[in-house]
């Protein structure tokens, strides 16, 4: 069964100031869907050809003579569950379960931000910035590249593409701008609260 490359969760311009609808026509309609395409080719024939995305990931993830399968499925992973973290009118401060445990975990929401995004600005060239749970225990967590959390033993609970290719159009250089943006219009907690239940 192939990896299917998903509709947006929203419209192409829903997320606009913040990201435009031409940033999701290459990221979601060429980025995503060259590494949707890719992994569907790298299985065809293999044992992980029947295996759901997440298997694919967490499987290859171990086995360095892998690393071309990771490296697009991870890639698929990592953008269906960043775009399910935005949403229009998103960002700010969450409430429910993920308020509480932000607060016990970094003292504040604003501790969070601040370690959050510097996560984001300091990965170095491309990759992700992420904010996981290690067993009971939050923590922000960057990865170069596709490397994701699920390659770590970590369950994601919210993530953000630093990759250019996620903010060039809109920001340029400017990827603190970016993750400004993330953190404050677009972040959905609803979302990142429903990975709690
Ligand atoms: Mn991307």
């Amino acid at each position: 069964m192939p990896i299917t490359h998903p509709d947006l969760p929203y419209a192409r311009n829903a997320l606009e100031p913040y990201m435009s609808a031409k940033t999701f026509e290459f990221h979601h309609g060429k980025h995503l869907k060259a590494y949707v395409d890719n992994t569907n080719k790298l299985i065809a024939g293999t044992q992980l050809e029947n295996a759901d995305l997440e298997t694919i990931v967490k499987e290859t993830a171990k086995d360095s003579s892998k690393a071309g399968i990771f490296n697009n499925a991870a890639q698929v992973w990592n953008h269906i569950f960043f775009f399910k973290c935005m949403k229009p009118n998103g960002g700010g401060v969450p409430s429910g379960k993920i308020a509480e445990m932000i607060n016990a975990a970094f003292g504040s929401h604003q501790k969070f931000v601040d370690e959050f995004k510097n996560a984001g600005v300091t990965q170095f060239g491309s990759g992700w910035a992420w904010l996981v749970l290690d067993g009971r225990q939050l923590k922000v967590f960057k990865t170069p590249n596709a490397e994701n959390p699920l390659a770590h033993g970590l369950k994601p609970l919210l993530g953000v593409d630093v990759w250019e290719h996620s903010y060039y159009l809109d920001y340029q250089n400017r990827r603190p701008d970016y993750l400004a943006a993330f953190v404050d219009k677009l972040i959905n907690w609803d979302f990142v609260n429903s990975l709690l239940t």
